[in-house]
C-alpha cells in the first residue's frame, strides 16, 4: 500500500465507547506529547455503555478481572481531581446470597478471594442481611456475605469522565466520524479509512464494541466475541429500594441494586439472544430487543428470583433496558494484540464486565501502544485462545449465547 501525506496520529482508536475512552485517557497521561484520536460516528458512550447497570465489581471469582477494576476506582478518584467534580459513586456494599451447597463453596472461595486482595468482607446472619437489603426475603439463604467498599455507578457519566480528561490532556475525539475500514499493510496496520479521510497511525485499536469482529475480518482474523443481549427492568417506587445495597443471587442467576427510589433488577434468561456484528445497526436505538419487554424470559426464571425477591410477581415495572455485550464462550474478555498482526490491538468481548474492568483496560493498552509490558496478566483474555474460529456463524454465536445464560454472578 502506498502511504499518502494523509493525517497522521501516534494511535488512532476505533469507537467512542467506554473502552476507547479510557485508552484515550491513560494514553495520553503517560505518553504526553503522543497524538491519538478517537473516532465514534455516534456520540460518545452512546452505545452499550450508556446502557449498563453498571455494577463496578472489585472481587469476582475470576481473579484476573480484579487488578483491572481496582485500577478503575483509582482512575475515578483521580479523575474526580482533575475535573474538580464528583462523580458520585454510590458505594453501599454487596451481598452475596447463597442459598444451594455450590453457591456455599463459590461464596466462601470469594469472601477468601476479598481477603487475599485486602478488601473487606464479612458474614452476615439474615437480620443483618435484611438491614442492608430490607426488600430482601432471606428463608431460602445458607449464608451471606457482604463487602462494603463495592459500588455501582453512573456508567455514561464514567465514560465521559475518561473522554473529557483525555481531551483535557490532549486527545482528539471526534463524533459523528464513522470507521469505512481498517487500512492494512500486509500483515500491518497502518490507519483507518473514514467518512471524512483517511487517518494513518503507528497504532490501531479496535474498541468497536459488538461491532469489532467486522473490523477483526478485514485483517483476516476470526475475533471471538458475539452480541449477547443483557436485559434489566426498573420496577415502580417503593420505600424497601432507596437504601438497599447491591445483592447478588447466584441460586436465581440475578442481580439488583437500587435506582433512586427504585430496584434495578437483571437476570441471566434461559435462553439469550445473540445476533450477528452484521445483523446489529449502527445507531443501537434502532435494534428491538425483545417485542414483549423481556416479559417471557422473565417469566422464565421468575421463581427462583420470587424466593430472594418475592415482590416482583406484584410490583410495577416502570423502565425496560436492554444492550448488547460481547461474549464469549469462557466468559474471559478478547484483549490484546492481534494474532499474527503488527500494531494492531484489541479491547473486546466485554462480556458484560466493561464498566468494572475499563479502568485496567485503558492502563493496558495505553502502555502496550507505547512498546512497554502490559502491567496485567492478560493470557486468559488471549486472541488466539479458542483458535481460528467463525464469529459470524451460528454455532459461535450459540456457543457465546449459552456462556451468558449459564452466569452466575458478575
Ligand atoms: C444491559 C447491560 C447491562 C450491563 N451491566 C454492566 C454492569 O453492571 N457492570 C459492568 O461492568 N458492565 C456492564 N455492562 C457491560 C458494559 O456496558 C460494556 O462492557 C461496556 O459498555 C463496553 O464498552 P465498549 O466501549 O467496549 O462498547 P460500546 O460502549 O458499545 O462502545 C463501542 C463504540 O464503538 C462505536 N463504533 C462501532 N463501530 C464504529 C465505526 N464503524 N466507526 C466509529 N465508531 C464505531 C459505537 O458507536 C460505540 O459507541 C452491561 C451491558 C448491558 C448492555
Amino acid at each position: 500500500m502506498h502511504i499518502s501525506s494523509a493525517e497522521r496520529a501516534g494511535a488512532v482508536i476505533i469507537g467512542g465507547g467506554i473502552f476507547g475512552c479510557a485508552i484515550a485517557y491513560y494514553y495520553t497521561k503517560n505518553n504526553p506529547g503522543k497524538k491519538v484520536v478517537v473516532l465514534e460516528r455516534n456520540e460518545v458512550c452512546n452505545a452499550a455503555t450508556s446502557r449498563a447497570a453498571a455494577l463496578v465489581t472489585r472481587i469476582r471469582s475470576k481473579k484476573h478481572f480484579i487488578p483491572l477494576s481496582m485500577e478503575t476506582y483509582l482512575a475515578i478518584d483521580e479523575m474526580e481531581k482533575q475535573l474538580g467534580e464528583s462523580m458520585g459513586m454510590k458505594k453501599t456494599g454487596v451481598l452475596h446470597v447463597a442459598a444451594s451447597e455450590n453457591s456455599v463453596v463459590a461464596l466462601d472461595e470469594l469472601m477468601k478471594t476479598a481477603e487475599e486482595y485486602n478488601d473487606p468482607a464479612e458474614y452476615l446472619t439474615p437480620g443483618a442481611a435484611r438491614q442492608k437489603a430490607p426488600w430482601l426475603k432471606t428463608d431460602a439463604a445458607l449464608k451471606f456475605g457482604f463487602m462494603p467498599n463495592e459500588a455501582y455507578c453512573d456508567p455514561y457519566l464514567l465514560g465521559t469522565f475518561f473522554a473529557r480528561c483525555a481531551k483535557m490532556q490532549g486527545a482528539d475525539i471526534r463524533q459523528a466520524v464513522e470507521v469505512n475500514e481498517l487500512l492494512m499493510d500486509g500483515n500491518t496496520a497502518v490507519g483507518v479509512s473514514t467518512n471524512s479521510g483517511k487517518i494513518f497511525a503507528d497504532a490501531v485499536v479496535i474498541a468497536a464494541g459488538v461491532w469489532s469482529p467486522i473490523f477483526a475480518a478485514q485483517a483476516g482474523i476470526g475475533l471471538p466475541m458475539a452480541p449477547v443481549r443483557s436485559q434489566y427492568w426498573i420496577t415502580e417506587r417503593n420505600d424497601l429500594f432507596a437504601n438497599s445495597c447491591i445483592v447478588i443471587m447466584p441460586d436465581a442467576q440475578a442481580y439488583a441494586r437500587p435506582e433512586g427510589g427504585s430496584l434495578l433488577f437483571g437476570i441471566r434468561e434461559k435462553n439469550s439472544l445473540a445476533v450477528s456484528p452484521k445483523k446489529i445497526p449502527s445507531d443501537i436505538s434502532h435494534f428491538v430487543f425483545s417485542e414483549d419487554k423481556g416479559m417471557h424470559d422473565l417469566s422464565e426464571v421468575i421463581d427462583p428470583l420470587a424466593c430472594f425477591f418475592p415482590m416482583v410477581h406484584n410490583i410495577g415495572l416502570k423502565y425496560y433496558i436492554a444492550g448488547f455485550s460481547g461474549y464469549t464462550p469462557d466468559n474471559n474478555l478478547s484483549l490484546g494484540i492481534a494474532p499474527g498482526a503488527k500494531n494492531l490491538f484489541f479491547a473486546t468481548g466485554d462480556v458484560g464486565a466493561g464498566i468494572s474492568v475499563a479502568g485496567g483496560v485503558g492502563l493496558a493498552f495505553a502502555e502496550m501502544m507505547a512498546g512497554r509490558p502490559n502491567p496485567f496478566d492478560f493470557s486468559c483474555f488471549d486472541i488466539n485462545r479458542f483458535g481460528n474460529i467463525d464469529p459470524f456463524s451460528q454455532e459461535w454465536l450459540n456457543r457465546c449465547a449459552l456462556a451468558r445464560s449459564q452466569k452466575k454472578s458478575g
